[in-house]
């Protein structure tokens, strides 16, 4: 195994940032080859210790011999979102400086060819991150993006060229859901990562063998040492059913029983009112069409100072928020529906 590290020039003299890439060396040119990243959004840590939790893993098959596929790991992706805190809270979902999300406006290429990313030397620093982390994750066949929600289950977001082939990834990582996609105009990393496939020969593509998707594992609290390590196992089960790892040892994972979702059946739920918000429901819990799901406090000790929120089909709860202050207009939870959405902002990657 390898380290390096990879330098970003900052936005003003005398400012640059800094994070470690991890490679190991594949014994075999033909065996498929994986990119892992965690903590784009920097504060979302449940990927980081996962990988943490994997890395002694593949060093030791590299040391037996075992590793078919090279590797690249980088465990915090986001120098730049690791460092801003504002008045003592941390902010790692958006720039501060540009106020552009850090998994939002990854170039979205024609075809995976890095001489076609553009030119980032006149742009901000998070666009030369975005644009770093794009080089070193292309040509992958395996590209996983690890995130995590504010509180929900453990679930993927996976682009519909790609399933079912990678139902054995889902169930490798024992994932709850998996939510299918189709579009991404705003240029996720996942969405860059994937595009550049759609419109190149079957040959090329191999959407047999390809592989990317945001991780979302559980909530933004879930950095814990026994879910670090199950993940850690997850990523590495996968890594061997896609035979980027050898071990014989390891016992095949089955098929994959969770949830299966296109993103149109997801509902959001935005807030009517601004309040405490009271939960009914959490997530994993299966509820009837009309179920309550939460109360907001808004005139507390006042007639009517409650409004009750109501389930506007049958589902699942797949996430719901880890603060109980609420704005008018948020979205307190999300439900996986049965069947479509009314709701039209349903049907867009939201990570
Ligand atoms: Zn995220």
């Amino acid at each position: 195994m390898q380290k390096s590290i990879e330098r970003i020039v900052g936005d003003s003299e005398g400012v640059s940032y800094e994070f470690p890439v991890f490679r190991f060396e594949g014994t075999d040119k033909a065996a498929s080859s994986a990119y892992l990243q965690a903590a784009l959004h920097a504060g979302e840590l449940p990927g980081v210790v996962a990988i943490d939790a994997l890395m002694p893993m593949l060093e030791k098959a590299e040391a037996e011999g075992r590793t078919k596929g090279s590797i690249t790991i980088v465990p915090q992706a986001n120098p730049i979102g690791r460092a801003q805190y504002h008045f003592g809270e941390h902010q790692g979902r958006f720039h501060l400086g540009t106020r552009t999300n850090f998994n939002r406006g990854f170039p979205l290429l024609a075809a995976p060819d890095v001489k076609l990313l553009p030119d980032t030397t006149l742009g901000t620093a998070d666009q030369r991150l975005k644009s770093r982390l794009l080089q070193l994750s292309i040509g992958h066949d395996i590209v996983l993006d690890l995130h995590c929600d504010d509180e929900g289950l453990a679930y993927l977001y996976v682009h519909t060229s790609l399933w079912p082939a990678m139902a054995d990834c889902a169930a490798a990582m024992g994932v709850d859901a998996v939510i299918l996609w189709n579009e991404d105009t705003d240029g996720t990393f996942e969405g860059a990562s994937i595009t550049p496939y759609l419109k190149v020969p079957a040959e090329v593509a191999r959407f047999d063998r390809r592989v990317a998707t945001t991780v979302e594992y559980r909530g933004i609290l879930d950095v814990d040492g026994a879910l670090a390590g199950a993940d850690a196992e997850g990523l590495y089960r996968l890594l061997v059913a896609r035979g980027v790892v050898l071990d014989q040892a390891l016992s095949t994972s089955g098929s994959f029983t969770g949830i299966v979702a296109p993103l149109e059946n997801i509902d959001m739920m935005p807030a009517p009112r601004a309040g405490a918000v009271l939960y009914d429901v959490k997530p994993g819990d299966r509820v009837a069409k009309g179920a309550l799901l939460a109360t907001i406090v808004h005139a507390p000790g006042e007639a009517g100072g409650r409004t009750q929120l109501f389930a506007p089909q049958a589902g699942i709860i797949l996430t719901r928020r880890s603060r109980r202050i609420i704005r008018a207009g948020e979205d307190l939870l999300k439900l996986v529906g049965d069947s479509k959405s009314a709701d039209a902002r349903s049907g867009t990657l939201e990570d």
